[in-house]
């Protein structure tokens, strides 16, 4: 099960998510575009319930369900289905590394019956991709909630792969494709204590 953990006055609902593999050990030479240094960045940031969680009111919660993992809520006489998955940023510099966004995706009631059903299965990585929406708002210039994703489960007690979709121009896709730098993830670290 994913360790969460506060991460001291990060925004309310933002967590470093943490292990053994929690931190990024950066470069100790200046950064050639900040010129401060970058150690020890954050490896996972994630936060502990899709927004729609956050933004009902605490009457609502008591009626939906919400585990590391997964989130139920009923809302407005429909129930959503989310899930929690990774999107990975390649860091290639100073030495190869991956950012992590652990986030919220909206998906299907029949999506979450399949992933339901396979969650325990050992060969539950094998089960076809799974269409999804993004279901958190992350600090890019353009909205990242309501972006298209496409859901790869991993073996049991890996959280899923999102994939971005190939022709998607956001920001976040061409992050995902080509990867981010050190000064990147930091910027990115420090946009969330905002
Ligand atoms: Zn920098």
């Amino acid at each position: 099960m994913t360790i969460l953990r506060f991460a001291g006055r990060d925004r309310p609902g933002w967590r470093k998510i943490g292990g053994m593999f929690s931190v990024i050990g950066g470069s100790s030479a200046p950064c050639a575009v900040c010129r401060q240094v970058h150690r020890d960045l954050p490896r996972v940031l994630g936060t502990s319930a899709p927004d729609d969680w956050l933004a009902v009111s605490p009457g609502e919660r008591l009626e939906a369900e919400l585990t590391p993992d997964v989130c139920i809520l009923p809302h407005g006489g429909a129930t959503r289905h989310f899930i929690r998955g990774h999107i990975q940023l390649p860091l290639l510099v100073p030495d190869p590394e991956i950012f992590v966004w652990s986030v919220w995706v909206e998906v299907e009631e029949e999506s979450m019956s399949s992933i339901a059903q396979s969650w325990s299965d050992p060969n539950r990585a094998a089960i076809a991709p799974i269409t999804g929406w993004l279901a958190t708002e992350l600090p890019y210039e353009q909205p990242t909630k309501g972006l298209e994703v496409v859901v790869h489960t991993r073996d049991p007690g890996q959280v899923p792969l999102l994939m971005m979709t190939p022709d998607a121009t956001h920001t976040l896709a061409a992050e995902q494709r080509n990867g981010v730098g050190l000064h990147r993830v930091a910027e990115l670290a420090e946009l969330l204590k905002r």
